[in-house]
């Protein structure tokens, strides 16, 4: 079977792999560009695999012309750039001891170990620079079938490198069948380890999250990891009920997704802080959470917290409640976003001079103004 695309067959994955298979080394895409090729999903980067030692990777760029990075030289990856493209070259490699995160490799010659180190099927496919496909471990009929399945024992697996358990839900969420289900043997050892999940870093559940929930619908997947008990150990409390119904709106409404209005959608305490993200991100979150709060209409919401923050908090509002979007929903919210407080402080210094009169008074116009939906002009505040 062949694979084929622009991604594979462009000059620049050419060159470098040609530089590999010139010198007498085997040369593969691998991981996620062939999952993504077979599936006709976007491709974001190409991986190569080789059975070339880093140091010789390095060399055979050298000699072709092209720049290289020793990115991870220790456990095998070169980055090689062709023309400001970067492709992560990995020799072939074998884990000889894992501690649930990270693994001790050995290179290896054979392109199998480097497959059976991978951790699903779908994700351990080999594609030549001529487009032919290699199957080392019987994935093609996975990813036909959208079947996220772990390489050979799943309980294993999760053992070796406990992020497989987040990996799963991400993977299922973007690639599988939702009328299928996850895999029932997959799903059942992510169940039975969710207790390492707390041995991961906050950061890696973060970045593992943010892709997971920016999925076009997460809901089936957030679905069974909170059935299993993974949700609750990556953000406690978490509730994943509003997440379907969101999707439902975003999507009948045409709104792209967005990982944080997702998580907003499924609550729990303070997911800024378990999953680290950054100080802006979690003051985004709790500006939309407040929103909510506030109990206002899409306007007046818009002009006190945001344009997106009123949009999330409405989606999610309107979610959690089971209705369809305030009418006129966008318009509003632009009303809002771009209304202005027509009175300034130096409307006011004449008659209140410069202390704290002048900001309670200014305070209690704008509340005025806010509560009367932006409706009263400048002249009228003055006077009221
Ligand atoms: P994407 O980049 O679209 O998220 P990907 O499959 O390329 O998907 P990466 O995290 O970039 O995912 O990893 C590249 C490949 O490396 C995977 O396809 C998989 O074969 C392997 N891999 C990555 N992380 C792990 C892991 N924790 N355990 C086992 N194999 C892994
Ligand atoms: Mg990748």
């Amino acid at each position: 079977m062949r694979v084929g695309g622009d991604w594979l067959e462009n000059a620049n994955t050419q060159r470098v792999m040609r530089a590999l298979e010139d010198a007498g080394y085997q040369a593969y895409a691998v991981g996620g560009c062939v999952r993504n090729a077979l599936l006709d999903a976007p491709i974001a980067d190409v991986d190569i695999a080789t059975d070339a030692l880093p140091e010789q990777v390095q060399a055979l760029a050298k000699s072709a012309g092209l720049r290289s990075v020793p990115t991870g030289i220790d456990h095998g990856t070169i980055t090689v750039i062709s023309k400001g493209e970067p492709f992560e070259v990995t020799t072939f490699r074998r884990d000889v001891s894992t501690d649930g995160r990270r693994a001790t490799v050995e290179f290896s010659r054979d392109m199998k170990d480097d497959a059976l180190r991978r951790d699903f099927t779908v994700n351990a496919l080999y594609v030549a620079r001529d487009g032919t496909l290699v199957d080392p471990l019987g994935g093609l009929p996975d990813i036909r079938a959208r079947r996220i399945r772990f390489i050979e024992d799943a309980d294993k697996r999760i053992e070796e490198d406990y992020l497989r358990i987040l990996r799963f839900f991400r993977f299922y969420a973007w690639y599988g069948d939702p009328d299928q289900g996850p895999d029932p043997e997959g799903l059942a050892a992510c169940g039975a380890h969710v207790d390492g999940i707390t041995r991961l870093s906050k950061e890696r559940l973060g970045a593992e999250m943010k892709k997971l929930l920016a999925a076009p619908d997460p809901a089936p997947s957030v679905g069974a990891m909170a059935a299993c008990g993974a949700l609750a150990q990556v953000l406690a409390g978490a509730d994943a009920q509003y997440l379907a119904p969101l999707v439902h709106l975003e999507q009948a409404h045409g709104f792209v997704p967005r990982w944080q209005r997702r998580l907003v959608a499924l609550g729990g305490e303070n997911p800024g802080k378990a999953l680290r993200l950054s100080k802006a991100e979690g003051r985004y979150l709790k500006a939309v959470r407040a929103a909510m709060e506030a109990g206002k209409g899409p306007a007046v919401t818009a002009y006190m917290f945001g344009k997106d923050q009123a949009i999330d908090a409405k989606l999610v509002e309107s979610a959690m409640f089971g209705q369809d979007l305030p009418a006129n929903f966008l318009p509003e919210v632009e009303r809002g976003a771009s209304a202005e407080f027509p009175v300034k402080a130096a409307d006011l210094m004449e008659r209140l001079g410069t202390g704290p009169q002048l900001g309670l008074e200014l305070t209690r116009l704008e509340t005025l103004w806010i509560d009367a939906d932006f409706r009263i002009g400048k002249d009228d505040l003055l006077h009221a």
